[in-house]
């Protein structure tokens, strides 16, 4: 197997972050680094947390709730993956943000989970801002109606939103993307919606975070940048 130098790709990640902060005029302490570990041995998640990351990004359950049991409990724990309803239980006690929540049937029962284990669960919405076929997440359209219902659900906070821009070659083609979801979270926050924060936007991953830095980025996710190139398949090729 390829050598992969973990914490020389995070450093590196990290200095790329703080550049583009500085040309935007932003705080570099504003853009948190999400290592996402989706698929990678917990020997590499140790090495970037002894580097430093608390922050790791998974997109299946059962292989969140494996490395949470094995890894210390300070990291914070993000659920980036479409999540079915019938794995919430599983997780809600566990993760510190869920980044996926495109539906009010999977808000209610990640609010319902959350109340029996008497938890508040911070949630980002999802959208699809692209508009692809092949995406999860809500529409442009139809976001607000969403966060308004959310909004009362007692065991839930939105804290923001994400999306998940599509996979170009240059990553500029993305920015229109970036800069719209910024837009429809600086509409929602002038609701002034009870319950509602937009101070989140979850976006950029290997191929196009400078660039969702530059459009206002509070997280980026990065993978393949810091853990190098992905296998598919699950070392055990079960899920819960
Ligand atoms: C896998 C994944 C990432 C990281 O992708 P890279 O291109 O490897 O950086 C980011 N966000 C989500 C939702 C993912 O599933």
């Amino acid at each position: 197997m390829e050598e992969v130098y973990i914490k020389e790709n995070i450093k590196a990640v990290e200095a790329v972050i703080a550049a583009e902060c500085e040309k935007a005029g932003r705080a570099v302490d504003e853009v948190t680094l999400i290592a996402v570990s989706k698929t990678k041995p917990v020997e590499m998640l140790q090495e970037a947390y002894e580097y430093g990351c608390r922050d790791f990004g998974e997109n299946k359950v059962q292989e969140l709730i494996e490395k949470y049991e094995v890894l210390p409990k300070d990291i914070r724990w993000h659920m980036i993956g479409h999540l079915q309803r019938n794995k919430v239980k599983y997780i809600v006690d566990k993760v510190y943000l869920i980044h996926s929540v495109d539906s009010f049937r999977l808000a209610e029962e990640i609010n319902k989970e959350a109340e029996k284990k008497n938890v508040c669960v911070n949630i980002l919405i999802e959208v699809n801002v692209a508009n692809e076929d092949t995406k999860f997440g809500t529409t442009c359209e139809e976001v607000k109606q969403l966060v308004r219902d959310i909004a009362k659900l007692p065991n839930i906070r939105v804290k923001g939103l994400m999306t998940i821009a599509p996979f170009v070659a240059d990553a500029e083609d993305n920015r229109e993307y970036f800069r719209k979801l910024k837009k429809i979270a600086v509409d929602i926050m002038e609701e002034n919606i009870d319950n509602i924060s937009m101070e989140i936007l979850s976006m950029g991953m290997t191929g196009d975070y400078p660039v969702a830095v530059s459009e206002g980025a509070t997280y980026v996710r990065v993978g393949t940048g810091i853990f190098g190139v992905r296998q598919y398949q699950m070392p055990n090729g079960k899920e819960i």
